[in-house]
């Protein structure tokens, strides 16, 4: 016993350190997540996400749709257990029911999880029908979502534990709900503010006048003030979305830009008075053509130097 004290039982102690260190790696990988059950072989069931598609209309003002998804629950015919109604799971004849098994590498030996019940340290002799074994089911499950008014695309509601099933007693996981909102005909979103197009005559543009737009609440009148341009932004104040239930702040504005049309289909008169027109106009009354011919002349000049 003496030499094994001097030489050998330094070295057996040696082994013992490396042993606990790599208890502890194997022990996180083989216990399924969060270190829960390990020896029991409990796993937490998967995570899951639901691409939820919506209306402006319905991500604006909030909604409570129900979605049905596919997912796992626990068998009610074995109760879980994967086992045949009646019988219950045996301890595993391998690992004598403790989910692991010691495998020796040359002075180390370490701990694996059992291959055989991997980890769970039962073995099912007459496994239920119903789930050949598994102890769940795939089921589609009906649920109602409270969608809060102001989501928009890439948002996500959790609904905690209606994810897939635990197996061997675990917890189930969550249900990712991720708000995906369909293209509008009319507006678009830009966190709270909508922009909408409003395409107006050239005469309306020039006169002014008033004229209907719509918003998610109806429609309101937009005044055209006389000399409009193309491309002009009018802002409705509040007409945006409300996101204060999402991430706090107050509701956005409703843009909506002017586009000025040319008119086709000019009947022989309409040319003669726009030919007319033309004759009576006068460069300084497009501001905005004089000023770019002003820059093209200054642009060409300098090439020329
Ligand atoms: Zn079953
Ligand atoms: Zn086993």
């Amino acid at each position: 016993m003496r030499p094994l004290r001097n030489g050998g039982g330094g070295r057996q102690q040696g082994n013992g350190n490396f042993g606990s260190i790599f208890d502890d790696v194997f022990g996180d990988i083989f216990s399924g997540g969060g270190g829960r059950g390990g020896r029991s072989g409990a796993q937490r069931g998967s995570d899951l996400k639901y691409i939820l598609e919506l209306t402006l209309e319905d991500a604006v003002r909030g909604t409570n749709p129900k979605i049905k998804i596919p997912t796992l629950v626990e068998c009610m015919e074995c109760l879980g257990s994967g086992a045949k109604k009646g019988t219950a799971p045996i301890s595993c004849v391998q690992c004598g029911g403790m989910g692991q098994v010691t495998a020796r590498q040359g002075f180390f030996s370490i701990q694996q999880a059992c291959p055989r019940c991997r980890g769970t340290g039962k073995m099912i002799s007459d496994p239920c029908g119903k789930c050949r074994g598994q102890g769940r089911v795939e089921e589609q499950k009906t649920l109602s979502v409270k969608v809060p008014g102001g989501v928009d695309t890439g948002n996500r509601i959790r609904l905690t534990g209606q994810g897939e099933a635990g197996a061997n007693g675990g917890p189930a996981g969550d249900l990712y709900v991720e708000i995906h909102v369909r293209d509008h005909q009319i507006f678009t979103r830009e966190e709270e503010h909508l922009y909408c197009e409003v395409p107006i005559s050239f005469v309306d543009a020039a006169l002014g006048g008033e004229l209907e737009v719509p918003t998610l609440d109806g429609k309101v009148n937009l005044k055209i003030p006389k000399e409009t341009q193309t491309g002009k932004l009018f802002r409705l104040r509040g007409k945006g979305v409300d996101v204060s239930k999402i991430r706090g702040g107050g509701i956005g504005d409703l843009y909506c830009r002017v586009t000025v049309e040319t008119p086709v289909k000019l009947s022989k008169r309409q040319k003669e008075l726009l030919q007319e027109f033309a004759g009576e106009s006068d460069a300084k009354q497009s501001p905005k053509q004089t000023g770019w011919f002003d820059n093209v002349k200054r642009f060409v000049d300098t090439l020329t130097d």
